[in-house]
């Protein structure tokens, strides 16, 4: 397989800073590698976040609704909690944006919980802390490190449901996490969790903020799922033209 030029010379910049064998790189883009991990960094927005497998890669539509999410946080707001950050991309940028932020963070994989610590040291975010947790399970909101009230909740869930799963490219199958993709079979379990948390007593406060990325075809389902829990919801579209973030509110 030949590669595209770009390719080509991202991989031969990636080679000479790290003295690495430029052949070596090709081959395991040749073998379907994402180009991410082989380079091992993503831009996203203004920072450099390291990325390897098997943490999921930081897409360009997150990076998109989480600057646009940046704007409308109000200056009041202190205390972010991230649901499954991964290599912290969510959290990283919003905390470099607004300074008043300071931002939790947590993933079921301790793989994640290190890159996005490191990631936090490399973009220089002090006001940040990344934990092992899973917050599916029903004693989540009572962990020792989580510091209720929040006043943003985000994540970027797992979200593809069972038969579109087994349809992803090798490129994301064979390499990124299950764990941060499959959002089971009808790939809204994680939103059902969250939506609980959402209206659990003094877990967020009165006039949080909740953003959630969702997949292609889900914005009327999650939607629904946060308005059968009294919350406001409004949709944002993406650059490609697809509803891809929910924003849900507590207050009024
Ligand atoms: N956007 C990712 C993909 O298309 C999915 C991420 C997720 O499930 N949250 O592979």
């Amino acid at each position: 397989m030949r590669l595209p030029l770009r390719e080509l010379k991202w991989l031969r910049k990636a080679a000479a800073d790290a003295n690495r064998p430029l052949d070596a790189l090709v081959r395991r883009r040749q073998q379907g590698e994402p180009l991410q991990y082989i380079i091992g960094t993503q831009p996203f927005g203004p920072l450099e976040l390291s990325v390897r497998p098997p943490i999921l890669i930081p897409r360009p539509e997150t990076e998109h609704w989480v600057i646009e999410l940046a704007a409308r946080i109000p200056e009041s707001a202190r205390h972010l909690l991230d649901l499954g950050t991964g290599s912290g991309c969510i959290p990283l940028l919003l905390a470099h944006l607004c300074p008043a932020l300071s931002a939790h963070a947590v993933d079921v994989n301790p793989a994640a919980v290190t890159l996005a610590t490191e990631n936090a040291a490399r973009c220089s975010v002090t006001r940040f802390r990344a934990f092992q947790a899973n917050f599916l399970d029903p004693d989540f909101h009572v962990h020792a490190m989580l510091c209720p009230p929040y006043d943003v909740l985000t994540s970027n869930p797992p979200y593809i449901p069972w038969n579109e799963y087994l349809e992803l490219p090798d490129e994301v199958k064979n390499y990124e996490d299950p764990r941060a993709l499959f959002g089971g079979p009808s790939g809204l379990e994680f939103y059902h969790a969250i939506a609980r948390l959402a209206v659990r007593e003094r877990f967020l406060s009165s006039d949080a903020i909740i953003a959630l990325e969702v997949g292609h075809d889900q914005a009327e389902a999650v939607g629904a799922i946060f308005e059968s829990v009294s919350l406001r919801t409004e949709a944002w579209t993406d650059p490609w033209g697809k509803k891809r973030t929910i924003i849900a509110y507590r207050g009024t």
